[in-house]
C-alpha cells in the first residue's frame, strides 16, 4: 500500500490521516488501485480505441506513429473520438435524467396516495410549475395538480417533437442559438436514443455533427431531466434554504450508531433520515450503548439531505472508502451512481454492513434490501435497523469504546441476511424502475 506522499493529491488532513491508517493496515483504496494501473492505456486516454462494432476493437495509431490512423470501417480519429465523447455524454444524460424520472414517478404515486410517507411540501412551487407546464391549477386540490404535473414531466422523457418545456427558461438569445444550430432538445429519452443510434457503426461519421448531437442530449438533461429532478424534489421535500451544517470525516461519532447514506437520489435518504428519528429505534440504539443514531451522507445523496435537513456530510466521492476506514461506520446504505464496488472489500475489514437498495445498482456479495416508493417508511426503518440478523447485543459499550463487534446491523429480530433480503411485500407491483 502506498502512503500518501503528494499533498497535491489530497490536502485534507482528515483524509490524509485515514489514508495513512489504510496504508498501515494494508487496505487498498482508490489511490492504490489507480497506482496499480498506472500508466493507463494511452489509446484510451486519447479516445482512439473504438469498440463500437465487432470488427474491432480498432486501436488506432497515436498521432505521429506509423500504425494505421483509421479503423477497419474507415472511421477516422476525429470520428472515433467524437463518437466516444457523444456516447459518454449520452450515458451521463441517461443517469442524471433517470433520477428526474424517478422523482416524477414518486410525485405521481404521492399524488395518488400510493407512496406512504411522502407529501407535497411546497405547494407554491407545485402551482408555479403547473402554470409553466400548462396544467390547470386554479381551484384544484394540490394532489390533483401534482398528478397532472407529474404526468406532464414524465411526458417530457418520451416527447418526440417540439421542445423540452423547461429549456424555455434559458435566455431568449441562447434559445435562438440552439434553434439555429438544430440542437434545441426535443425529448429527454429521444436525445439519448438519437446519440446511441448515430454513434453506431456506419452511421454518423461527421465529428461536428456528432458533437452537436451530444450537446443536444446534454441540454435535454440540464434543462430537462436534471431540472425536473430539482424542481419536483423541492415540491416533495421542500425548497432548500440556507442553513448551517458540518462536513468531513469528523462528523462520524464514536458515541453513536453511524449510518451513512450514499449515492445520488434523496427518495430513500429522506425516508431513512425520518426513520432514524423513530423513538423506538433511538431507544434500541441506546440499549446497545450508543447515544443516538447519527445519519451522515456521502456524495450527492449527502448534498440532498444536507440542504434540506442539515444532515452532516461525511465526505465526497473520493472519501467513501475513507469513511469506512475510520472504523466508525456501522452501515452504509447506497442507492445509485458513484458507488465504488471497492467498498465491499474495505467494509470487510471492519464491522460495516453495505446495503444496496436499487434494482439498478447491485454489488456481488452485498446484502440487497430493495427500496420501492410504495413502502418507504417500512423499508427505511428496516434499513436503519439493519440488514443482518441474529447476533447478540455487544458487550457494554459507551462513547469511544465501540469496537468491530458492535454490530448495529445485527440486532436480534432483524430481517435474515441474504443477497436478496426483503422486509415486506410491496402493496402494489412497483413500476417505473
Ligand atoms: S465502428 Fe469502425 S472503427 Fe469502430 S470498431 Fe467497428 S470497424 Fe472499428
Amino acid at each position: 500500500m502506498s502512503v500518501p506522499e503528494e499533498p497535491k493529491v489530497r490536502t485534507d488532513p482528515a483524509s490524509l490521516a485515514v489514508r495513512e491508517r489504510a496504508a498501515a493496515e494494508g487496505i487498498s483504496t482508490i489511490w492504490d488501485r489507480y497506482q496499480a494501473l498506472t500508466p493507463q492505456c494511452r489509446l484510451g486516454e486519447l479516445g482512439i480505441c473504438c469498440t463500437i462494432c465487432h470488427l474491432g476493437p480498432c486501436n488506432l495509431g497515436r498521432p505521429g506513429t506509423k500504425r494505421g490512423q483509421v479503423g477497419v470501417c474507415g472511421a477516422t480519429v476525429d470520428t472515433i473520438v467524437a463518437r466516444r465523447l457523444a456516447r459518454d455524454m449520452a450515458a451521463g444524460v441517461a443517469a442524471h435524467s433517470d433520477h428526474g424520472r424517478a422523482v416524477a414517478h414518486l410525485l405521481l404515486l404521492a399524488a395518488r396516495d400510493e407512496a406512504p410517507g411522502y407529501e407535497i411540501r411546497d405547494e407554491l412551487k407545485l402551482r408555479a410549475l403547473a402554470a409553466e407546464l400548462g396544467v390547470a391549477s386554479d381551484g384544484r386540490p394540490a394532489r390533483a395538480v401534482a398528478e397532472d404535473v407529474a404526468l406532464a414531466c414524465l411526458a417530457q422523457f418520451g416527447q418526440q417533437e417540439g421542445e423540452v418545456v423547461f429549456a424555455r427558461r434559458a435566455p431568449e438569445a441562447q434559445q435562438e442559438t440552439w434553434r439555429k444550430l438544430g440542437i434545441f432538445p426535443r425529448g429527454i429519452d429521444r436525445e439519448v436514443v438519437d446519440v446511441m443510434h448515430r454513434t453506431n457503426m456506419g452511421t454518423d461519421a461527421d465529428y461536428k455533427n456528432l458533437i452537436l448531437a451530444g450537446i443536444r442530449a446534454s441540454l435535454a438533461d440540464g434543462w430537462g431531466g436534471s431540472m425536473i429532478a430539482t424542481d419536483l424534489q423541492d415540491v416533495l421535500f421542500g425548497t432548500p434554504k440556507p442553513l448551517r451544517a458540518q462536513i468531513n470525516l469528523g462528523v462520524l461519532r464514536p458515541d453513536a450508531v453511524n449510518l451513512v447514506i450514499h449515492g445520488h437520489e434523496p427518495l430513500l435518504a429522506e425516508a431513512v433520515v425520518a426513520a432514524a428519528a423513530d423513538p423506538e429505534l433511538l431507544a434500541l440504539a441506546r440499549e446497545y450503548g450508543a447515544e443516538t443514531i447519527n445519519v451522515c451522507g456521502i456524495c450527492c445523496t449527502a448534498n440532498e439531505v444536507l440542504m434540506r435537513r442539515g444532515v452532516p456530510v461525511a465526505g465526497n466521492f473520493l472519501q467513501q472508502e475513507l469513511a469506512l476506514i475510520t472504523g466508525a461506520v456501522d452501515a452504509m446504505v447506497v442507492d445509485v451512481q458513484c458507488i465504488m464496488p471497492g467498498l465491499v472489500e474495505v467494509a470487510a475489514c471492519f464491522h460495516t454492513e453495505i446495503l444496496t437498495t436499487s434494482p439498478k445498482a447491485r454489488i456481488p456479495g452485498v446484502t440487497h434490501l430493495e427500496f420501492h416508493e410504495d413502502n418507504a417508511p417500512v423499508a427505511a426503518r428496516a434499513l436503519v435497523r439493519g440488514g443482518g440478523g441474529g447476533n447478540p447485543p455487544p458487550a457494554a459499550t459507551g462513547p469511544g469504546s465501540r469496537s468491530p463487534t458492535t454490530r448495529w446491523t445485527r440486532w436480534p429480530g432483524s430481517p435474515p441476511r441474504s443477497s436478496t433480503g426483503s422486509w415486506a411485500a410491496p402493496t402494489a407491483a412497483p413500476t417505473g424502475r
